[in-house]
């Protein structure tokens, strides 16, 4: 796997809250894609709480460590 968990972690909280735009996350868990996701290309999956509006965010990267999707 060409991304480590460390490296998919500092990319999954350097991507911005898309509910309010800010950087600041309460809480990040990130875990190997499950098989629906690797399906899409995902090697990561990512669930983000933001620390400003409490939006729960689930975001994928591949195994570049390129964000696949961010909802
Ligand atoms: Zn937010």
């Amino acid at each position: 796997m060409a991304v480590t968990r460390e490296r998919a972690e500092l990319i999954a909280r350097a991507t911005p809250c898309p509910t309010c735009r800010e950087y600041t996350w309460r809480r990040v868990k990130v875990r190997e894609a499950g098989p629906g996701e690797a399906a899409v290309g995902a090697a990561w999956s990512a669930e983000l709480v933001c620390g400003v509006c409490a939006a729960h965010v689930h975001l994928a990267l591949d195994d570049d460590g390129d964000l696949l999707y961010v909802g």
